[in-house]
Formats: structure tokens, sequence, C-alpha cells
């Protein structure tokens, strides 16, 4: 399926009332209570992934993104509203909700890139033994690091260690895998190489996946939807279909940053 086929195909079941949204974020706020202060993070934000969305949630530094995807991986309870999976109310984190987040330290140091996997398989509870070991393997080879199955972690690279926090996520077969700037600590070139990885996996088995980003080229590349929030507190400000991949779309891809371009200096002005 392209991805103006699977656009496509969400539309059309959407009018036709058929497609029932895998994640329903509905009219969520986020607020974090200190001894001093109260931070509104989040407010009233909804919106629904499909299945097979490439979702991105994006907006300036401090608008509520990793606040959002947090709650909808179970970690942040919202002070009002509901995130549903499936129809059933999140209220805590599980094995169905995989996060990758930003930094290179998320591997247990003292296990092997595979022992980093199978542990996590394991201590899901979802796999035993021998499918342990084939599961992990499968998901090593598909991000392309076999050979390296016996190294620790220390002996990577950031872009290296970060295809193993990606395969350890996807190997849990997870409803939604969340990433929240997986690739932002990489260079430029590590980047487009991960973006380009991430979109070859995805190309795979159509899993689906929330991807938060500050970066404008990023969530153009990677997202099939982008959300784009509103500086602090994160409120929707529109919601948009992205450009499929081909290289014919350059000029459609250039066009859809210029207008997230004009969306995010309207928000400056209202601000100031
Ligand atoms: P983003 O990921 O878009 O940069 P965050 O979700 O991290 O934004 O943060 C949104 C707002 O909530 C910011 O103002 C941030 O300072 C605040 N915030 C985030 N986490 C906490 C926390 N644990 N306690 C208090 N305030 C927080
Ligand atoms: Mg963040």
């Amino acid at each position: 399926m392209s991805d103006m086929a699977a656009l496509a195909s969400h539309v059309q079941a959407d009018a036709l009332g058929l497609a029932a949204p895998l994640l329903e974020i509905d009219d969520v706020t986020v607020q974090y209570k200190t001894d001093q202060y109260l931070v509104t993070a989040a407010h009233q934000v909804s919106f629904k992934v499909y299945p097979s969305d490439r979702y991105v949630l994006f907006g300036p530094s401090g608008c509520g993104k990793s606040t959002l995807l947090k709650a909808v991986g179970g970690y942040v309870r919202p002070t009002q509203g509901t995130i549903r999976l499936k129809g059933r109310e999140i209220l805590e984190p599980g094995p169905d909700r995989m996060m990758v987040f930003q930094e290179f330290d998320q591997l247990l140091p003292w296990k092997t890139v595979r022992q980093n996997i199978e542990f996590a398989l394991e201590a899901s509870g979802r796999l035993k033994g021998p499918q342990v070991v084939e599961r992990a393997a499968h998901y090593l080879d598909k991000v392309g690091l076999s050979a390296f199955q016996d190294s620790y972690p220390h002996m990577l690279s950031g872009g290296m260690k970060q295809r193993v926090s990606i395969a350890r996520g996807m190997a849990m077969e997870p409803d939604v895998l969340l990433m929240d700037e997986p690739f932002a600590a990489l260079d430029v070139q590590a980047r487009r190489k991960m973006q380009d990885e991430l979109l070859r996996l995805w190309d795979d088995t159509h899993f689906t996946v929330m991807f938060v980003t500050h970066s404008i080229e990023e969530a153009i590349r990677i997202g099939t939807r982008i959300l784009l929030l509103s500086p602090h507190p994160g409120q929707v400000k529109a919601e948009l279909n992205s450009v499929p991949r081909d290289d014919e779309q350059a000029e459609s891809r250039a066009r859809l940053e210029a207008r997230i371009n004009e969306m995010l200096f309207t928000f400056e002005d209202a601000a100031t």
C-alpha cells in the first residue's frame, strides 16, 4: 500500500464510518502541579490515530508534545479528557505501547544488544524461550544489526543505539510505537539515514507510529498526518495530511512546508 493509497483508504473508510480509530484522544488537558506552580502543558487536545498512520505531533519546544506522547504511553494522566486505545481507556503503561526516546542511553549497559531486546520480551511475559530468541533475531536483522548482536551499548554509535531501541520497541509488536524526537541528537546525515530506515521498516509491516518532532522537514518526511500544536500551552492549531514521499511530489512538499511555516508565524503574532 502506498502512502497515497493509505491516505485514500482512511478518508474513504472515515466517510463510510467503517474505520475504527486505534487511538482516540478526546479533549485532553494535562497539567503539572508542583508545590509552587501549576503548568498547563496541553489544553483540550483532540485527535484520532488510525491503524498504519504515521502520526506526527509537531510544534515548538515546550508546546506539550512529549507530554501528550507520555499520556498515550500511560506515564502521565490527563487532568481532563480521555485517551482510548482500541476503545479502552488508557490508565497505565503497557506493552501495547512502546516508547523510543531521544536519549542514546535507553539500553541496559550491562546487557548485549541481543540481551537488551530479549530482556524486554521476557519481562513482558508475551513470549517464552525459543520464541524470544527468534523474535529478537528477526528484529535485529530488520534494523541491520545482526552482526552486532553480542556488542554492548557502549561499543555502538548513537545511531546504532537508536536502531536497537527501535528494534526493541518493534519486537514487542505493540499496537502503536511512540517515538519522542528519536533522531534529534544525531548529526544531519545520520538523521536522514534513520528517517529513511524507519520509512523502509514501515513499508514492510505498516505499523502504527506516533512521532514527535519540532523539525518541519522531519514532520513532512515521516508523517502521513501532522498535528500542528500552538505554543505553550499546546492546543491543536491544525491537522494536515502530509505529502507522499515520491520525487514528483517535491513541489507539494515545499508548498506544505511553506504553509506550516506561515502558520507558525501566525502563532508568534498571536503571542505578541
Ligand atoms: P515539548 O515536548 O513540546 O517540548 P513538554 O511536553 O516537554 O513539551 O512540556 C510542556 C510544558 O510542560 C513545558 O512548559 C514544560 O516545562 C512543562 N513540563 C513538562 N514536564 C513537566 C514536569 N514533569 N513537571 C512540571 N512541568 C513540566
Ligand atoms: Mg519534548
